[in-house]
């Protein structure tokens, strides 16, 4: 069975409407999708009305944390009512702090003698999720860089000179309101952290499943993640992180039949 459970619309960062990503997974025969936008729950609608039974779409949400360190840590909801109220004002709040976080990068930006305005960011997002990778194409635009990578390499990655840091929730706090809500929380690409260091916590807070399948996983990765989640009893799940056309493609992660089964076990339906 062809599924993509990680992946994101014009809501948050990704370059396709929630419409037209339906469209695109019923033509690449994806027979269950979750749309995880970063910090909103926008997508949820106008997908459930495109998909008209095509297609089993998950109600799915992706919050980026961070750890002292620092670390990037990304907590991936699954089956989390979209209409709960404590998860939609911890969403509002996270996506009042992206604004402001942009807005703090681009006078960095201004500062190391590139012209930019705030502006110019916020006309390249249709959504209500503002991320960097809306700056990042922003830059590409003005000829700054020549793509997505560059932009994040050069300026805006942790470390790098046009970064800031922004009000976020720990893991444990994101792994709560998802649980609270009726979701799955999963630990997502864990290869990318840099460490394994908190797993075992977030295990104890809660954490249900662990992203094993991902197209950024390399090596032993894969074979790593699917050990340490039977050790710690996670659901093991799977999803390319389909941003729009170029880096992966849409419904290209395979999970695992009984992964799935466990997966749709868990969420009780
Ligand atoms: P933000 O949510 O504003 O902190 O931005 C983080 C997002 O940027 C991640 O969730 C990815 O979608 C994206 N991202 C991170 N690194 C890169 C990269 N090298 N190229 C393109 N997008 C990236
Ligand atoms: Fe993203
Ligand atoms: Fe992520
Ligand atoms: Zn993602």
């Amino acid at each position: 069975m062809i599924t993509e459970l990680h992946c994101h619309t014009t809501a948050s960062d990704g370059v396709l409407s929630p419409t037209d990503l339906v469209e695109l997974a019923v033509r690449r025969k994806v027979e269950i999708l979750a749309i995880t936008d970063h910090d909103t729950t926008d997508a949820w609608e106008p997908a459930s009305q495109a998909a008209e039974g095509r297609l089993e779409l998950w109600p799915a949400i992706e919050i980026n944390c961070s750890e002292p360190g620092p670390y990037e840590v990304h907590v991936l909801g699954y089956f989390v009512r979209p209409d709960h109220r404590a998860l939609q004002e911890a969403l509002a709040k996270l996506r009042e702090a992206r604004q402001g976080r942009i807005g703090r990068m681009v006078d960095n930006l201004n500062r190391l003698g590139i012209d930019l305005e705030l502006a110019d960011v916020q006309k390249l997002s249709q959504g209500p999720s503002l991320g960097r990778p809306h700056l990042a194409r922003a830059l590409v635009e003005r000829g700054v860089v020549a793509d997505l990578n560059e932009a994040f390499d050069r300026f805006l990655a942790l470390g790098q000179p046009a970064y800031e840091p922004r009000y976020s929730l720990r893991p444990r706090e994101a792994i709560q309101v998802i649980t609270e809500s009726g979701g799955l929380p999963v630990l997502a690409h864990p290869g990318l952290i840099g460490t394994d260091e908190f797993l075992e916590g977030y295990v104890e807070a809660g954490l249900r499943g662990l992203e094993v399948y991902y197209p950024q996983h390399e090596g032993d990765q894969v074979a790593r993640y699917r050990e340490l989640a039977r050790r710690y009893r996670l659901l093991a799940t799977g999803g390319s992180d389909y941003h729009g056309p170029g880096r992966t493609e849409l419904g290209a992660v395979r999970l695992p039949e009984e992964a799935l089964q466990a997966l749709r076990e868990a969420s009780g339906r």
